[in-house]
C-alpha cells in the first residue's frame, strides 16, 4: 500500500508573527519556518502504518518554494521514502494545492492520501476536503485514530462532545487531528540517510494546474489588544457595574 503525505512549509508554531506595516500580510523576512505540525502528525501516522507492515511506500509532497525541500527532507528523515517538490514562489491557495494533489494521486495511485487537518499559517482547513471532492474519494477528516481493515479504513474523528468512527473504502483521503499521535524526532543517522533519498522537482504547470490566486486579501491586522481587567470590592459593586456600566443585566 502506498501513502501520499502532503506537507506544508509554514512559519514555525513558536514564532510570534508580525503583520507587515502596509497590512498586506505577515512578515516572513528572517522568520523560522518548519513543517506544519498537523503534517508532521500525518507523516508519523504513515510511518506507523509502514512499521505495522500495512504501508509499503510513503511519498511526501510539498507545494512551495525551493526551501520546501528542507520540509520534505525532514519527513524523509522521519522515515518517508521519497519526495516530490512542486516548486513555485507564488502563493498557492488550497484549491490549487488540491488540484495538484489530485494529479499526483492519479499518477501515483496511492491507497491513502494523509494530510494535516489544517495549515497553521492560513488556518484554511480546506485542502483535504477539496481533494476528496475532486478525486471523488471518501474522506475521514480530523482523525484521532485510524485503523486499516482490509480494503477499508476506520477513521475515528473528534467531533463536538465525543468521537465518531467512519468506515471508508480505500482509496480515501484522511486528515490528521492533534491527538492522532506524537511525531518522532529524526535521529542523526536517519537525517544522514535522508540526504540520499530521492526528491523529484516539478512545477505546477507539469500537472496542468493554473495557480493564480482567486482570492483577494484586503488587509491583515493584528488582533486588538485586550484591556486589563479590574477588581471589585463587593458583590454589590459587581452587580452595579454589570448593570450600569456594562449594561449586561
Ligand atoms: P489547509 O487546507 O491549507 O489548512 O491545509 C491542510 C493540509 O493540506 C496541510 O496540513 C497539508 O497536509 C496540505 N497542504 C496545504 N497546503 C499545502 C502545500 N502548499 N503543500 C503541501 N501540502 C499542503
Amino acid at each position: 500500500m502506498k501513502i501520499v503525505v502532503p506537507v506544508k512549509r509554514v512559519v514555525d508554531y513558536n514564532v510570534k508573527v508580525r503583520v507587515k506595516p502596509d497590512q498586506t500580510g505577515v512578515d516572513l523576512a528572517n522568520v523560522k519556518m518548519s513543517m506544519n505540525p498537523f503534517c508532521e502528525i500525518a507523516v508519523e501516522e504513515a510511518i506507523r502504518l509502514k512499521e505495522k507492515g500495512i504501508a509499503t511506500e510513503i511519498v511526501v509532497v510539498s507545494v512551495g518554494p525551493a526551501q520546501a525541500q528542507e520540509t520534505i527532507r525532514t519527513a524523509l528523515a522521519m522515515g518517508a521514502d521519497r519526495g516530490i517538490l512542486v516548486q513555485t514562489d507564488e502563493t498557492v491557495e488550497p484549491l490549487a494545492v488540491a488540484k495538484i494533489l489530485k494529479a499526483i494521486a492519479e499518477e501515483e495511485a496511492p491507497q491513502i492520501v494523509l494530510l494535516g487537518k489544517q495549515a497553521i499559517d492560513d488556518d484554511a482547513n480546506q485542502t483535504g476536503q477539496m481533494l476528496a471532492a475532486l478525486l471523488d474519494w471518501p474522506q475521514g477528516t480530523f482523525a484521532s485514530e485510524v485503523a486499516v481493515d482490509g480494503d477499508k479504513i476506520n477513521v475515528t474523528r473528534e467531533i463536538d462532545g465525543g468521537l465518531q468512527t467512519v468506515a471508508l473504502e480505500l482509496p480515501a483521503v484522511v486528515t490528521s487531528d492533534l491527538r492522532l499521535n506524537e511525531p518522532r524526532y529524526a535521529s542523526l543517522p536517519n537525517i544522514m540517510k535522508a540526504k540520499r533519498k530521492p526528491i523529484d522537482t516539478k512545477a505546477p504547470g507539469d500537472y496542468g494546474v493554473e495557480i493564480a490566486p482567486r482570492l483577494n486579501v484586503l488587509k491583515v491586522t493584528e488582533p486588538s489588544k485586550r484591556e486589563a481587567g479590574i477588581k471589585v470590592e463587593s458583590v454589590e459593586e459587581l452587580v452595579s457595574k454589570l448593570k450600569d456600566e456594562a449594561g449586561v443585566i
